[in-house]
Formats: structure tokens, sequence, C-alpha cells
């Protein structure tokens, strides 16, 4: 099939075409040039739209929406504890929402009993539509005292460098694409309670990772559990990373080895007005560190790649709040595209428009760096190579979460 009157956005020139062709074949772009001749009856005509790489949202839990989005106390719980074929239900929901806003590619860090990789692989298999997905199925956890959390499966305990070399290996079985590690274990009903995994064990999981050729993903809200992942040269990204900015010296260093910073601003502190108000009951998690992190991650370079964790009707958003923080708009635009494709490992597949790429791809009606909100209502998806009306796909879902 043909793009035709196709307005691409460069944004390393940070320029648009003129109307031009995309040609794909077998779900991968063949050309894009000069527009010969009018659209045929299997060709797509973008009407001068303007056309994106296919968006990546890179932190995604595609099994955790519904009334996790308002934790209130035990509420919270229940959606961890929902049955593993509800928990299913709410991916195949969840890659609804995303390929409405233009998201062709979902990193999922983590669900119970690994759904993930039950969703990843029905999409490889051409059973559902949505969003190629990449997946770390379990997140390796420190084993956990309390009961609340522990319930989920999310997480997959393990102790000592033997329980954490096999435990990676298990994963690894698995099949998972990725392997992430949670630095700490907090029970959210008791903000105080911090347990973490010890410096030998974090750079055993990470080099047991790249053994296996697999990419190596901390989970980070200390910075103490950073220093040594990065000394020992055995993490590819930091998962969050607040309070980086209070040792500024380990974002000197993420900045210099191309380490890349996961933000997730969006899931805690959208903007500076919701710092302190969002999650009240969460209060130990101090929101106000998301925003200080990331604006001096963005002023010393460090390369930043867009997730939204719980909300991913929201990549918008997150680019939005990195604008704020002093990231050109441009720039903006790469953490949700090249740089989440970097992230992955598969930035010659994904994450530009060019010959021999993936034809995944996101229209919109005005040029979003004119307007980042226009990220969220894409006129027409794109996953390879297969076009689907996106506003006809966000009225099937809806708005919000059941
Ligand atoms: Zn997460």
């Amino acid at each position: 099939m043909k793009i035709v009157n196709a307005r691409v956005l460069d944004l390393d020139a940070d320029t648009s075409s003129g109307p031009v062709t995309i040609e794909v074949r077998d779900g991968v772009i063949t050309s894009v040039g000069k527009t010969a001749g009018p659209a045929g009856p299997a060709d797509l005509d973008a009407e001068n739209a303007f056309v994106l790489p296919g968006l990546i949202n890179a932190h995604e839990h595609l099994s955790l929406k519904g009334r996790l989005l308002d934790p209130d106390g035990e509420q919270y719980y229940d959606v961890y504890r929902a049955p593993a074929e509800r928990q299913l239900m709410q991916c195949a929901r969840s890659l609804l929402t995303s390929l409405g806003r233009g998201i062709t590619t979902v990193r999922d860090a983590g669900a119970a009993w690994s759904v993930n990789l039950r969703i990843r692989d029905a999409v490889r298999d051409g059973m559902l539509p949505g969003p190629r997905i990449y997946t770390c199925g379990q997140v390796l956890s420190i084993p956990f005292e309390g009961e609340k959390v522990k319930v989920a499966g999310m997480t997959v305990d393990a102790a000592g460098v033997d329980g954490v070399t096999e435990t990676v290996a298990d994963l690894v079985k698995q099949g998972v694409d990725f392997i992430k590690l949670k630095g700490h274990r907090r029970d959210f009903a008791d903000p105080n309670r911090n347990n973490y995994f010890s410096s030998e064990e974090i750079v055993t999981a990470g080099s047991e990772a790249r053994r296996q050729g697999l990419k190596f993903a901390l989970h980070a809200w200390h910075c103490h559990v950073v220093g040594p992942a990065l000394d020992a040269g055995v993490v590819d990204s930091i998962e969050h990373g607040n309070p980086l900015h209070e040792q500024p010296e380990l974002i000197d260093k993420m900045a210099a080895s191309g380490v890349i910073l996961v933000p997730n601003v969006v899931s805690w502190a959208p903007g500076p007005e919701a710092r302190w108000s969002r999650y009240p009951h969460m209060a130990g998690i101090e929101l106000e560190r998301v925003w200080d992190t990331v604006t001096l991650a963005i002023a010393k370079g460090v390369t930043l790649a867009a997730g939204t964790d719980l909300h991913n009707d929201h990549l918008h958003t997150e680019l939005q709040a990195y604008v704020r923080m002093g990231l050109p708009t441009t720039e903006a635009l790469k953490t949700a595209t090249i740089n989440g494709a970097k992230l992955l490992g598969l930035d010659s597949e994904l994450g530009s428009i060019e010959s021999g790429k993936l034809a995944d791809l996101a229209i919109f009606e005005t040029d979003p760096r004119q307007d980042l909100s226009v990220l969220a209502t894409p006129r027409t998806v794109v996953t390879r190579g297969v076009a689907h009306d996106a506003g006809q796909v966000r009225r099937l879902v809806g708005d919000g979460e059941p």
C-alpha cells in the first residue's frame, strides 16, 4: 500500500516535508518520496496531514488500570488482587486505548502472573490488533514481609546472588524481552518500611541479563541503588529515578554513558501544582523529587524515554511536562519515538520514518510540534502497514476506565 499526501515530520531537522508518498510492502517502509499520482483503492490519502513514527510508550503496565488510577486504601490493592483472567482482559482493553492514542509499541514493565507475556504473544500471532509489546514479565524484588502487594504476583522474589541469578534464568526461560529489578521494596501502607537489594545483587542481575543478551532496567527511588549499577556498567535504563538530583554526579554518569531515564512523571505529578496533593496517602514517595530530578536530567543532557506507567491515555501529558521542564518540543517528541526505540534496542526497525523500518505510523490533523495535546487524538494509526481509524478505536473503548 501507499500513503499519499503525507507531511512527514523530521525531528532531527525540526521540519516537515511537503506532501510525499510513503510506500509500504509487507509491513515495511520501502520508500519515502515525492508524491506520484493519485491514491489507488488500496492506498491511504493522508490529505496533507502530519505523519509521525508510531508512538512508543516506554513504561506501561497493560494489566494495571481501573481503580488503581484513583488509589484509595483497599481499592488500590483490589486491582492487584483481581484474578489473572480479569487482568488479561484489562491488557486487551489497554491495547485498544493505546492504539487509539497513536501508540504502536508498548514496553510493559511488569504484570501479575506474567499475563503481559500472554498478551504480547496474542498480538504477535495476530489474534488481537494492537501495539507490539516488549515486556519483562514479572519484576525481580526482594522478598516482602507485608501482605498488601505480595498477593499481586507482579514481582518475583529473589534473594542473594544465587537467588538473583536463578530468577533471571527463570525469566529468560519464560521468554521475557528484558529484565527489570525493583531496587527497593516498599509497603505503600507504610512508606517508612524499606528494604533494598545489595549492590552485589543488583550488579549480578544486570550482569546476568547482559549475559543473556537482554537489556537491564532498574526501578529506583533511591540514589544508593543507582550508583553501583552505573559503576558496573550493567544497566540500560533507570525507571523513575527520583531523587537523583540529590546526587548530580549520578546524572552526569548517566549522560556520559548513555543510560536512559524513564521518569513516568505523569504517574505521580503531571504538573507542579499536583506535587503535593495527588496521592496524599502516599506522601512517602515525595512527589516533588520527580520534577527536580527530571529538570536536572534534561539540563545535563540525559536521554529520556517517555512512559506513562499507569496512565496510557496520557503520553501527551508526559511530553508536555518535559517541555515545561526545559526540553525543546522536537526533543520531547523523540522521547516517545526514536529514544524509545533505542531503549528497546530496536532503533534499526522503529522510531523514525525511513525506508527499511517497520511501517508503524501515527497521522495527525495538525502539526504536533505546535501543540503536543494533538498526540492524544490521531486520525489514523498504522501498525506494521495495517491502517486503523484511530477515532473509531477511541469511541470503541470510551473515555476513562471501568
Ligand atoms: Zn511502573
